[in-house]
């Protein structure tokens, strides 16, 4: 059965005001889960309009009070998790699995982590001659927050949390191909005691509403997650109006395994890095480089560890993969492994699409792909695919392997596998990325800096660094004499 999802402005749920809706589709089934409404410049205007409103009398809440808040909102996530796992599966695809010990959890960890970082922030204070010097910490005001499809609450709830911490008030754009856990989020800010107007949602196409949302004068900071070439787009209209700006873009991740690693976890680690959520992770290890020693073992251990994925239904707990975004996603991804194949590559594993012989065979499924054969440089090893698609490659020494690390435009993440602690730290301080792993992949705290260069993004999220940004500094010097 399928829902009709609204905006949330000021308080209330409320269609488009041109009317106008849009499907979201299961991309497991390809049924109709709901619609939602086709925003534009009237709705981001009146949502806007709303967070301007609940500005000053949100900005009065002590940090106490607003952290106290958070902790509500972590704790009605907790409790509902099952529900909200449900959803974010559902207008996924992902594993229900993967939603309810990931996802959920993530969203709950990161109300529960800015609330306590809020209560602790602190600036300094800064004595001279005949003088001292103090930073008041003010909100930006009116923040847009703008997400992808990937991990929908969980990104979403690492903008919201800092944002509310720091007193700001919202305006947040999910992505139209994953509305749900969005709207399940309002309502729990709005049942956990957020005044009305401090959280406001609108949904619709990045072109029109997202768009929509940049442009507006009256929000001050853009926290964006996305592709690179959207994000483009979104630097230079953010820019033009001196808005502050954060990135957090895509990303061509190398796994770096070298042939003094602990086998069993390098293979364990890189079927992780490259296969989880389907492959679509900005952090995904994409590229796995392997030095030439122990490359067929490596080889041979991966593709049969990745050709065992069971891939199928998100609500089966055994199930490791389960549905691509859309099948439009799908597409996009199966021309690159037909592009990897005139690159001369091989397809070592995967390739196609799992046949289940029942409804599901409607859904965007995918086997988990290994390539082998394709040169460092060829397009298909050096451009986001964001699936299950995982190319390998062998070198020489560790010069090699930096030399093809950094061979590509993005620079958001890589993870080296050594048991050489000298080489480990040689290899993470020389690759051009903003966060290396070290025989491991994707293990957080949530108080380190988390971003990426070139390609990947502008700025930094991650604790201090997320209540900078959506605060600002003024420093104030009083003469003493
Ligand atoms: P996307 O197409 O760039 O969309 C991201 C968000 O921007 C969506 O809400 C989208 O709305 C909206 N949008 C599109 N055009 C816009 C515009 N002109 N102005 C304002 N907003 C606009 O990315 P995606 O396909 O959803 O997500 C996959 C990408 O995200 C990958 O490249 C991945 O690496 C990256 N990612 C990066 C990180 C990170 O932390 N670095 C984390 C996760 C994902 P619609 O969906 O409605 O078009």
């Amino acid at each position: 059965m399928s829902t009709v999802l609204g905006n949330f402005i000021g308080g209330q749920f409320q269609p488009a005001a041109s009317g106008n809706t849009l499907e979201n589709r299961s991309s497991v089934t390809g049924d109709l889960l709901c619609t939602i409404p086709r925003s534009g410049v009237e709705d981001v205007a009146a949502a806007v309009d709303a967070a301007k409103a609940a500005a000053g009398p949100w900005a009065k809440w002590s940090v106490a009070e607003r952290a106290d808040l958070l902790e509500a909102v972590a704790a009605a996530i907790e409790a509902r998790t099952e529900e909200v796992a449900a959803v974010e599966s559902q207008d996924t695809g992902k594993p229900h699995r993967l939603a309810a010990t990931v996802d959920v959890p993530r969203a709950v960890a990161n109300f529960r982590f800015f609330a306590s970082a809020a209560r602790q922030h602190h600036d300094g204070c800064h004595e001279m001659p005949g003088a001292i010097n103090y930073t008041l910490r003010r909100p930006v005001g009116t923040v847009g927050l703008i997400t992808p499809w990937n991990l929908p609450l969980y990104l979403l709830s690492w903008k919201t949390a800092p944002a509310l911490a720091m007193g700001n008030t919202i305006v947040a754009k999910p992505s139209e191909l994953t509305p749900m856990s969005a709207s399940l989020l309002a309502e729990i800010l709005h049942e956990a005691g957020l005044p009305p107007g401090v959280f406001n949602l609108v949904h619709g196409l990045g072109g029109e509403c997202g768009q929509a949302i940049v442009e507006h004068p009256g929000i001050g900071a853009i926290s964006f997650t996305g592709g690179s070439t959207t994000g483009a787009v979104v630097g230079r209209t953010a820019s033009e109006r001196f808005k502050k700006l954060s990135l957090e873009l895509g990303g061509k991740n190398s796994t770096v395994v070298f042939d003094d690693c602990d086998l069993d976890k390098a293979v364990a680690g890189a079927v992780r890095a490259g296969f989880a959520n389907q492959g679509q992770v900005c952090l995904c290890g994409s590229r796995v480089l392997v030095q030439r020693g122990i490359f067929d073992a490596f080889l041979a251990r991966f593709v049969a560890a990745v050709s065992e994925m069971a891939v199928g239904d998100p609500s089966d707990p055994d199930v490791q993969m389960g549905a691509l975004i859309s099948v439009d996603h799908r597409e996009k991804v199966e021309a690159y492994i037909a592009l990897a194949q005139e690159e001369g590559g091989k397809v070592a594993t995967g390739g196609e699409r799992p046949r289940f012989g029942s409804p599901l065979d409607a859904g965007a499924f995918l086997r988990p792909t290994v390539i082998t054969g394709l040169s460092s440089a060829s397009r298909t090893s050096t451009e986001e695919i964001f699936g299950p698609v995982v190319t390998v490659h062998s070198f020489e020494d560790e010069a090699e392997a930096l030399a093809i690390a950094n061979g590509v435009e993005y620079g958001l993440a890589a993870s080296v596998w050594t048991s050489d602690l000298g080489r480990a730290h040689r290899v993470s301080a020389a690759l051009d990325v903003g966060m290396v792993w070290v025989n491991t992949w994707l293990l957080r705290d949530l108080r380190v800096p988390f971003g990426g260069i070139k390609a990947s993004g502008v700025g930094r999220e991650g604790g201090g660094h997320s209540l900078s940004f959506f605060s600002e500094p003024k420093n104030i010097c009083i003469a003493l004499d």
